[in-house]
């Protein structure tokens, strides 16, 4: 007898035997586990491609971040929006040119050594 998903959703090809239908149902039972393992991996996985997307798209309306520095207080650091350096808030380009523009801000506004925001930004 030739096994196919059609054939094997009438009742009638199911083995009438216990032994046979308990190892049926534990296989049935295992599939259905592993798949809802794939999905639940599948949709962490969906999550983190949000995640990044959501990123992407805030770094290029906002490319800069400000993280305010805990020495010296009152200082803060300008960051590119993907510096590894974590934490602060997002900043748009516009921001960043006033803050570097303004004189005040900027006597307090240190630019990151790693990511080079000035690279970003006109002289
Ligand atoms: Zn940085």
């Amino acid at each position: 007898m030739r096994a196919t998903s059609a054939s094997i959703e009438r009742v009638s090809d199911l083995p009438p035997d216990e032994p046979r239908l308990r190892i049926l149902r534990t296989f049935l039972d295992q599939e259905a586990t592993r798949h809802e393992v794939v999905a639940t991996y599948l949709r962490l996985q969906l999550g983190e491609v949000d995640a990044a997307l959501s990123a992407a798209e805030a770094a290029r309306t906002e490319p800069f971040r400000l993280v305010p520095m805990r020495t010296p207080p009152g200082r803060a650091e300008l960051h590119r929006a993907d510096c590894w350096v974590p934490g602060g808030r997002p900043l748009s380009r516009e921001d960043a040119l006033l803050a570097r523009e303004d004189r005040q801000v900027a006597s307090i506004l240190d630019l990151c050594s790693a990511c080079r925001p000035q690279d970003l930004l006109p002289e």
